[in-house]
């Protein structure tokens, strides 16, 4: 895919905007839902490798098997994507991993079981930095989860601040792909990159913070080829365009970076 057409103009033309004010602009990647191993996993990995652009793999550690740790790149950081991935919210609520019924010693308890597990899979892969599944969290529970080791949280949406509680870094994703309201495939390429360029030009402008980086986000088991296709073509471009970068998650979520027995290790 060539970086032609208005959407794919207005991106580029967002990108020569902040170049001109000598100023870089950062992307991110975040994909959900990894656990078995499977084509479309296969397939995203493979895409990574590819193209190059450093990917965090949400992993939920209740569905992982070992082997999608295998021979994995070191450019890939595994994040954890709640625990089980059960939506625990009453019929009234959003779906949630974790709602603000669940007593709160029992989400943690889960959570660092869960990030033990996926420690022990992951190894050095692991960072600490919890993607909770529909990107929801009880706000109760957020300050908490420093405690159990936890040094990043990342969700949907501008962040209104860099830390949610001492030592917890968030950085956001900001453009979802699929349309899940209705087709539950790709949302389309103008759709997509307008998000992007919204983004971008709200972080310009100031009317979102400058400094959390455009976060795309992911969901290999549901992409149809036009999703693919589009991925492959944002790397390609992107990568090709003087003031762009795709920032390694760990770096992104640096402060508090570090695989979790290294952190329990030194007490931190
Ligand atoms: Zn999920």
């Amino acid at each position: 895919m060539e970086m032609v057409g208005a959407e794919w103009r207005a991106l580029k033309e967002e990108i020569a905007r902040w170049r001109d004010s000598g100023k870089l602009v950062e992307f991110w990647w975040r994909d959900d839902d990894a656990g078995r191993p499977d084509p479309a996993l296969c397939r995203l990995l493979k895409l990574a490798s590819d193209s190059q652009v450093p990917l965090a793999l949400a992993v939920v550690p209740e569905m992982a098997e070992q082997s999608i740790f295998e021979g994995l790149r070191s450019e890939v950081a595994v994040l954890q994507h709640g625990v089980d991935h059960r939506n625990r919210a009453l019929a009234t609520e959003k779906k949630s991993e974790f709602p603000p019924g669940e007593p709160i010693e029992q989400a943690l308890g889960r959570l660092v079981g869960g990030r033990r597990k996926l420690e022990g899979m992951a190894g050095s892969l692991a960072i600490p930095v919890l993607a909770p599944p529909w990107n929801r969290i009880s706000p109760a529970l957020v300050p908490l989860i420093v405690a159990a080791g936890y040094g990043g949280i990342s969700t949907f949406g501008v962040r209104k601040v860099t830390y949610s509680a001492p030592g917890l870094t968030i950085v956001n994703t900001h453009v979802d792909i699929i349309d899940w309201k209705s087709t539950r495939g790709f949302c389309g390429a103008d759709l997509a990159l307008r998000r992007a360029v919204q983004h971008l030009e709200s972080r310009r402008l100031g009317r979102a913070d400058a400094l959390e980086p455009t976060g795309w986000l992911t969901h290999h088991a549901v992409h149809d080829e036009a999703c693919w296709g589009f991925l492959e073509g944002l790397f390609e471009a992107t990568r090709k365009i003087d003031g762009v970068r795709w920032s390694s998650p760990a770096a992104l979520f640096a402060g508090r970076v570090g695989s979790f027995a290294e952190r329990q290790a030194q007490g931190t």
